[in-house]
């Protein structure tokens, strides 16, 4: 079973991921996490990536899809794939149509507000990627034993700006898949148990 999830930045895509791949032994690929993985080496490809996500902006089409099919290849894809951050664009998802099987998309909606705020009251770890909010705070450490960071792109100016790359840029791939019968949308503003709840419901 291979399933897309489409949100918001904030909207709580990572933490649901996180979710659906345990109870469904599906192997998650959080795209930002394995761009920010590379970009944390130091490499030509490192600085050209940093020069996208540290300003909000998404890195080409053609280098993220490279990097998804390299990814592809070289892990174990037990029951199905959980894409968190990916497809991001139209052609994105024209491609990888191309190579996997898409089973469900699930969009997680949120407001513009609920974003801002998540992010700018969110803090997460610089391996895992586990986001906490900070009234979570119970050190410096992330449960996986890494530090906890501000993501540069964390901030109030470039939450805004992310979340106006999403509706240019993401959204319109919920046009382009709502006729898919996989297709569902969730309200991404309840409790986190809550909108697990909801895209069980919808996953068979
Ligand atoms: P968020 O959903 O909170 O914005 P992510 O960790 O999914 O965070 O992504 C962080 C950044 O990584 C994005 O702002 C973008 O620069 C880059 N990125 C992630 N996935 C893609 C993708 N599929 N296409 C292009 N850029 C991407």
């Amino acid at each position: 079973m291979n399933i897309i999830l489409i949100g918001a930045p904030a909207s709580g895509k990572g933490t649901q991921a996180v979710k659906l791949a345990q109870k469904f032994n599906l192997v998650h690929i959080s795209t930002g996490d394995l761009l920010r993985n590379i970009a944390s080496e130091k490499s030509d490809l490192a600085d050209e990536i940093h020069s996208f996500i540290d300003n909000g902006k998404l890195v080409p089409d053609e280098l993220i899809i490279k990097l998804v099919k390299e990814h592809l290849n070289k892990i174990d894809q037990k029951s199905g794939i959980l894409f968190d951050g990916f497809p991001r664009t139209v052609f994105q998802a024209q491609q990888l149509e191309k190579f996997v099987n898409i089973d469900y998309v699930v969009e997680i909606k949120v407001s513009l507000e609920s974003v801002v705020k998540r992010i700018c009251d969110r803090i997460s770890c610089s391996k895992c990627g586990r986001t906490y909010h900070i009234s979570q705070l119970k050190g410096d450490l992330c449960e996986c034993g890494a530090k906890l960071q501000k993501r540069v792109d964390d901030t109030e100016e470039l939450a805004k700006d992310r979340y106006q790359v999403y509706y240019n840029q993401t959204y319109p791939i919920v046009e382009y898949y709502k006729n898919f019968k996989g297709y569902h949308s969730v309200d991404g503003e309840k409790s986190v148990d809550d909108v697990f709840e909801q895209i069980c419901g919808v996953i068979k």
